[in-house]
């Protein structure tokens, strides 16, 4: 270890993240995954930034970072080559010298198309290539999942303890601290890993309320234990059909029997509270939650339309729930509330807006290009009320208004999950009477804003109703789909 402490460790970022639904017919392609490389790449982790003591610790040696808004499996061709990209970025660091480290920044619920395993099947190729010294650190979401491939391929790892999840940049600075850590330490710690036969979607699992609240609440004691590097609660990924799709808890340190005691007590703790989970937001149909919108003495009201959530997964161009908006005469009147609508994407129907003016009358039929399966493209007939391009995400945006509706079509998919994002096209989520949105629960700025909220179980590619969706590949049993006729035992397994 002499040769690895006398000089400044070099450490690669690379990341591949998506979060992929298996039930949604979108496949994530090569515009799904914007390239940061380079400068950019390094300086996404404020704790590495210029002017801190671990920018100057260490060379950060930047390879590719890909990440995807969430949606569907990855196209085969697309995830090799991404893949490939990486690989053949730590050869070229290799050539260059030792590798000390490698910070692995990935989501944990990339699907691809034929495999089982993608980031277990990814990081095994990354250990393979930089070698058994090499101190690999992942970084993870909390709807990730955990399998032995994975965990045998690194060093370290954790995941977010906050949804929505607004430590999202600390845990990734955690897990590069932890790296240097372990660097400077010389040795590598063993993890302690419990599977949970537990598989909830996020809207029943926010950290907002208990009994998640409670349960990450936990963490922080167990990581004051002077044996633990890191503990870490993954709730799992509810919209893929895959083996590995349920809770895991993994505590990080340098004491088997320490560790493995406290994953025990954080996994006996997450499946005692299994019956309390419940939906974030008030649950209720589409009807019911307009009817609640209407009806509400305060404003703006703000409606989930939860199964086509761009944010879990969801296609983004579901029009099960604009065309029932488009159809309720109370919404459509020219005394009618003002309600936005967020969104719709559909390239040929934007081409046809774009051939024309502000304030002219517009016929039009979008969405359903891709996920068709709830309901056919939405007839929206009203007069076009603002046209906008070069949206980074969505390009050309157009809102059309349909009595008290604002229905923004984008041209791309676009998740409509901050107010910033309403305020680019003039909306005011302020003045609204009703927001509706492809959301689960709120993300911060529409948390705040909104004063009153319904979380409609509509369908979709990440339907809320997972019953409704099937599953038949999930590991069994597994709460809530089974009854278990003894308690599951929830021994720790040791890992290198
Ligand atoms: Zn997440």
């Amino acid at each position: 270890m002499t040769t690895k402490t006398a000089r400044k460790p070099r450490i690669a970022i690379a990341g591949f993240a998506i979060e992929s639904s298996t039930f949604s017919p979108h496949r994530a392609g090569f515009r799904d995954f914007p390239i940061v490389d380079g400068d950019a790449l390094v300086s996404r982790y404020a704790v590495i930034a210029p002017g801190t003591p671990l920018r100057d610790a260490a060379h950060w040696l930047p390879v590719l970072g890909a990440r995807a808004i969430p949606g569907g499996p990855v196209l085969a061709e697309v995830y090799a080559d991404i893949r490939g990209r990486i690989l053949d970025g730590l050869s070229a660091l290799l050539a260059e010298g030792p590798l000390d480290g490698v910070f692995l920044d990935i989501h944990g619920a990339m699907s691809v198309d034929g495999m089982d395993d993608a980031e277990g099947e990814f990081v095994s190729a990354v250990r393979a290539l930089v070698g058994p010294d090499t101190v690999i650190s992942a970084s993870m979401d909390l709807h990730g999942n955990v399998t032995r491939p994975l965990l045998e391929s690194v060093d370290l790892i954790t995941c977010f303890r906050l949804a929505p999840h607004e430590d999202a940049w600390e845990t990734r600075d955690r897990a590069i601290v932890n790296l240097v850590d372990c660097l400077r330490r010389g040795t590598s710690p063993l993890k302690a890993w419990v599977r949970v036969p537990i598989l909830l979607p996020g809207e029943k699992t926010s950290t907002r309320v208990e009994p998640a609240k409670g349960l990450y609440e936990r963490i922080p004691a167990v990581e004051a234990d002077p044996s633990v590097v890191d503990a870490a609660i993954w709730v799992g990924y509810a919209w893929a059909d895959e083996p590995r799709c349920n809770a895991t808890v993994v505590v990080t340190g340098y004491d088997e029997e320490i560790i493995a005691a406290h994953a025990e007590s954080l996994a006996r703790a997450f499946w005692d509270v299994r019956e309390e989970f419940e939906f974030v937001g008030p649950p209720g149909t589409l009807e019911e939650a307009v009817q609640r919108a209407l009806a509400s003495e305060t404003t703006p009201y703000l409606i989930s339309d939860s199964g086509d959530n761009p944010g879990a997964g969801g296609t983004g161009d579901v029009t099960w729930t604009l065309a029932h908006l488009l159809d309720t005469p109370e919404l459509t009147g020219e005394d009618s509330p003002t309600t936005f609508i967020a969104s719709i994407f559909d390239a040929p129907a934007i081409e046809i807006l774009a051939g024309h003016e502000i304030g002219d009358a517009v016929s039009v039929d979008a969405g359903a290009r891709v996920d068709s399966g709830p309901h056919g493209p939405a007839h929206i007939e009203g007069i076009l009320e603002n046209f906008t391009a070069g949206d980074p995400a969505g390009g050309r945006i157009a809102v059309i208004r349909v009595g008290g509706l604002r229905v923004i079509v984008t041209e791309f998919r676009k998740a409509y999950h901050d107010v910033a994002d309403f305020l680019a096209l003039g909306l005011d989520p302020e003045a609204a009477d009703i927001i509706v949105t492809k959301i689960g629960y709120l993300e911060p700025t529409l948390y705040d804003v909104q004063r009153g909220w319904t979380l409609a179980l509509t369908p979709g590619g990440v339907d809320q109703n997972l019953e409704r969706l099937g599953h038949h590949r999930i590991d069994r049993p597994m709460f809530p789909f089974d009854g278990f006729d003894s308690e599951p035992a929830l021994d720790a397994v040791i890992l290198p």
